[in-house]
């Protein structure tokens, strides 16, 4: 076991910031993930930056290293921030409103030139949702010239001072964007410009090719952070621990695992967790709790090093027997001296919580996550399409069996949210005349959908 074990807790009681990246698809999210996290290798102390199964925790020495000036470390007394990996799916569509959201707080990436596209629509929705804070990362100002980032003026300074940091051309791609942002219902402005960030998004110009604004938009979170979420972090440092599942892998000697995200408490390797699954709850013993080796370990031997106990925040694979069941964006909840019954009782009421209302007749729908199969249900309820059957999960030949019964043609039909169909699915579809809609973006899901229906309703007149 390394010496990591033991120090891998917080020495307060107050947990680290959990950061969800988000945006459309090529406006930069893993770009500027790989610039933080590049910015903090650099400046970091070896060591300083601790990669986690599917995040990535950036201490207050190091987040202050790179913010300069605009991050002084006695001003904080939260520990850093966790930022989740996975941009795109995963990360943003397990940030749920109910029974405790995966981010305490998220960064939505917006190309300058590209404005608003559907997949920044569709985060905003869950960020709204889910009403978890957020700042706007201005993306690629690179490209538009006109952003004098080196100035020395902290953030906090005279904002009037600020303004001239700007020209007109980024002036113009910004407003754009604080427009948008308004026609969505939030009320928004220039960072520097912005007094009280819970009330009014706060637009950081970034480039996450040059590292311009990078400084800022860390020194906007932790400021955001800890002046208004600071109750939040409080956590119980040695309680049972509560998480959410991020993913479910199979991994090679260990059969079934769930990536999960702690937020509260500990887990420990002797542990029995419950977990939230496709049908009841999962009551499972910890076998083994792994973290990634240091890529210098990594020879022929596993990927993963074991440790005896994890303390929140942070991201950590479980292996135990029985998880085939268990659901990305799901609860996982650590037992430790209490009843078991009381915890699955717990992890039942929130799954309750997030289940999607199904009628008689509808079509299936399949998500990856938990979350996104709420957000897809949202979405159907509003286009007024009704729900046979919801699951989180992979098209399978099951689902098509549920679709081929409709009576409705119009319902012969599988919607997928970021899955994959699988090839005796796909096969039995072709048999069994159902159709499957899948696609990385709800929106276009639906219309695909909506198209499919015109088309029959064309033909039947
Ligand atoms: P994601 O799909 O949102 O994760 O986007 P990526 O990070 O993969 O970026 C998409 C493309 O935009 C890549 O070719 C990046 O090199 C480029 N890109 C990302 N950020 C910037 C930036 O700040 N400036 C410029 N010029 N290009 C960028």
């Amino acid at each position: 076991m390394s010496d990591t074990d033991t120090d891998t807790r917080d020495p307060t009681s107050l947990r680290t910031p959990i950061v969800a990246v988000l945006g459309h698809v090529d406006h930069g999210k893993t770009s500027l993930l790989d610039k933080i996290r590049g910015s903090a290798v650099i400046e970091g102390e070896a060591g300083a930056i601790t990669q986690h199964i599917g995040a990535t925790a950036v201490p207050l020495d190091v987040v202050s290293s790179i913010a300069g000036d605009l991050v002084n470390p006695d001003d904080f007394d939260l520990p850093g921030l966790l930022f989740i990996d996975t941009p795109g799916h995963h990360s943003f569509t397990t940030l749920r409103s109910r029974g405790g959201a995966l981010a305490d707080i998220a960064i939505l990436v917006v190309d300058v030139n590209d404005g608003f596209q559907p997949q920044t629509l569709e985060a905003l929705d869950i960020l709204k949702r889910s009403q978890t804070p957020f700042i706007v990362a201005a993306n690629k100002i690179d490209t538009v010239p006109g952003w004098n980032a080196n100035e020395d003026t902290p953030i906090n300074a005279t904002y009037e001072s600020q303004t001239d940091r700007v020209t007109s051309r980024l002036d113009e791609s910004l407003y754009k964007i604080i427009g948008n942002l308004s026609d969505e219902g939030f009320s928004a402005d220039l960072y520097w410009r912005v007094q009280n960030f819970q009330r009014n998004v706060g637009v950081v110009p970034v480039s996450a090719m040059t590292g311009e604004g990078v400084p800022d938009l860390l020194a906007v979170m932790m400021g955001l952070s800890q002046r208004y979420m600071k109750e939040e972090m409080e956590i119980d440092v040695q309680g049972p621990g509560v998480g959410t599942v991020l993913e479910v892998k199979e991994e090679k000697g260990f059969g079934t695992t769930v990536d999960i995200v702690l937020y509260d408490g500990t887990i420990r390797a002797d542990d029995t967790i419950v977990v939230g699954g496709q049908n009841d709850p999962i009551v499972t013993d910890v076998r083994a709790l792994l973290q990634p080796r240091p890529l210098a370990e990594i020879r022929t031997e596993s990927r993963f090093e074991q440790v005896d106990e994890v303390g929140a925040a942070a991201g950590i694979k479980v292996a135990a027997p029985d998880l085939g069941d268990a659901m990305a964006g799901a609860p996982v909840r650590v037992v430790r001296n209490r009843d078991v019954e009381t915890v699955e009782t717990e992890v039942q009421a929130e799954l309750a919580d997030i289940a999607v209302d199904t009628e008689e007749q509808g079509v299936v729908v399949k998500a990856d996550t938990l979350g996104s199969l709420e957000a897809m249900a949202d979405a159907l309820e509003e286009a007024e399409v009704p729900i046979v059957r919801a699951e989180v999960g992979d098209v399978a030949p099951r689902d098509v069996s549920v679709a081929s019964t409709a009576e409705d043609p119009k319902q012969q039909v599988i919607l997928g949210f970021n899955v994959d169909v699988l090839d005796d699915a796909a096969h039995r579809a072709e048999v069994d005349d159902v159709t499957i809609f899948t696609d990385a973006v709800i929106y276009q899901v639906i219309e695909e959908y909506e198209e499919f229906v015109e088309e029959i309703e064309r033909a039947q007149q």
